[in-house]
């Protein structure tokens, strides 16, 4: 049962419902704090993961919406007082503190807390961040927002896209973009730096172009974009606009990166980062954790460090001995896309290992033996992506009478390759009524393939 906001002091208040805040809430409570308050601006804890509706999140693998799910039954379970759609504005005092806060249930509200862990994530970088010259007619949207458009809010964004940014959000949109019938004209990238395995599911599955080594010099169009002029870097770093080409598009995602959160701490020196890089200070009770620190890539690792960052923070207010040699988790080892690996891409004996973000750099010999794998489900992997390569599909279908419209889905089980088009036209067409519990099967053997259809969340 839900517990009502009291005006008695917070051991500790939590701001942002994502997944460090969720596992730095529920850490807490389990090391002994008792009046955990875990403070979240959108309609549901989560932060970005219910609009990242792909698969890849945890070690099982599982779609953002599902990860979600799993913290927040782990927050209910340890006694975290939640409350939603509730914006933290201000902090103030040397400890204790008083956070101010408002929001539509709450209204505007001084809340005492003895403690604050900040995890309120990231926000994209913006074209004018970027300073893209050119004119400045609709239709440029970061990736972020055209994925939460798309995966939460049932709009595409447009027809005919180029993505600018060759980060792990740019690559993912250039397939749920095909996937949805959307023309992808390519990705302009300076350089790569997303993983090795969304490179290979998303752009190299579906032969999406990809500029490397390119950046956009000038965007076009009055009302709606009609287009983009792109030119390569030279080795100065300038663009080279002898070789500058123009490509017509009606949309320009920008996935130019990801800046930390830190609008509510910024400026305050006693704010003690949890990310292994900074000393922890003595003294005071302000901690900041997860993406809101530095842009991670797995979400295993902004759960560890958020479950870690919860303990630290009880352990100072119990007053542990050890309170400041609690041991950093260890991060998860996750291949980053390097320019070199792409001549690997295209060599024949080469593949890289899809099943967990290490993404192992698989290798057959002239005798047919394998090298490589760092584990035994990667030698399986290879035989099968060889002989008949298989992939998780993900999508959204129509949800009536919920209180989202869309309901992301997922097959049981990976689909043959050619296959996956076919089962995203068909989550296209369908309408389900909810309400419809996660896991619930919609289609038996979608689209002619032995997978079923399941709802990848409640709706
Ligand atoms: C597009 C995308 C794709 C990804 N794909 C994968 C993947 O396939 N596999 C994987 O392992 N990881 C993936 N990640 C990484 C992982 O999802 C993120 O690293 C993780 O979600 C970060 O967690 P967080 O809790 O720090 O921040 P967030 O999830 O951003 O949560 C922060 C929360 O804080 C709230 N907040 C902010 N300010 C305030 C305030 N003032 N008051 C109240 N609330 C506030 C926000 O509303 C938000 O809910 C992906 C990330 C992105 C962006
Ligand atoms: S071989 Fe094993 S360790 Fe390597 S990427 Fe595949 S599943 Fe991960």
């Amino acid at each position: 049962m839900k517990e009502a906001l009291q005006e008695e002091m917070m051991d500790l208040v939590v701001v942002g419902g994502g997944p460090c805040g969720m596992a730095a809430a529920a850490a807490a409570r389990g090391a002994g704090l008792s009046r955990v308050l875990l403070l979240e601006q959108g309609d549901t804890l989560g932060g970005v993961l219910p609009q990242c509706i792909h698969d890849g999140f945890g070690p099982e693998q599982q779609t953002g919406p599902e990860y979600a799910l799993d913290l927040r039954d782990q927050v209910d379970r340890a006694g975290v007082i939640v409350e939603t759609k509730t914006t933290a504005l201000h902090v103030s005092g040397q400890g204790p503190y008083t956070l101010w806060a408002a929001g539509p249930h709450l209204g505007a509200k001084q809340i005492p807390a003895r403690s604050i862990l900040f995890a309120t994530g990231c926000r994209e970088r913006t074209r004018g961040q970027l300073r893209i010259p050119g004119a400045r007619p609709a239709g440029v949207f970061t990736a972020g927002a055209a994925q939460w458009m798309m995966n939460v809010q049932n709009m595409l964004p447009g027809k005919s896209v180029l993505i600018l940014g060759l980060g792990n959000i740019g690559l993912i949109m250039a397939r749920r973009l095909t996937l949805e019938g959307v023309k992808v004209k390519g990705i302009v990238g300076e350089r790569a730096s997303g993983l090795m395995r969304n490179y290979v599911q998303c752009v190299k599955d579906w032969s999406i172009p990809v500029y490397w080594g390119h950046t956009i010099c000038s965007i076009h169009g009055r009302r709606r974009l009609r287009g983009v002029t792109i030119a390569p870097l030279n080795s100065a770093g300038q663009m080279d606009l002898g070789k500058k080409q123009y490509l017509p598009c009606d949309t320009l995602l920008v996935a130019a990166g990801l800046i930390p959160e830190q609008a509510l701490f910024a400026g305050r020196e006693d704010v003690a980062y949890l990310d292994g890089s900074t000393a922890i200070q003595n003294g005071g009770a302000l901690f900041a954790c997860g993406n809101a620190v530095r842009v991670y890539d797995t979400v295993e690792e902004v759960t560890a460090w958020g479950a870690y960052a919860g303990q630290v923070a009880a352990r100072r207010l119990l007053g542990a001995a050890d309170a400041l040699q609690t041991l950093p988790p260890v991060g998860v080892e996750a291949r980053k896309l390097q320019e070199a690996d792409l001549v690997s891409l295209q060599e024949e004996d080469t593949l890289f290992c899809l099943l967990c973000p290490k993404g192992c750099r698989l290798q057959f010999g002239a005798d047919g033996s394998l090298k490589g794998n760092g584990c035994a489900a990667g030698a399986r992997f290879a035989e099968e992506e060889r002989s008949a390569p298989r992939r998780m599909v993900t999508a959204t279908v129509r949800l009536l009478g919920g209180a989202q419209p869309l309901l992301p889905v997922k097959t049981s089980v990976p689909v043959p390759k050619e296959k996956a088009l076919e089962v995203a036209r068909v989550c296209k067409r369908l309408k389900v009524q909810a309400p419809i519990t996660r896991g619930t099967v919609l289609i038996p053997q979608v689209g002619g393939t032995a997978a079923d259809l399941l709802a990848a969340s409640d709706g």
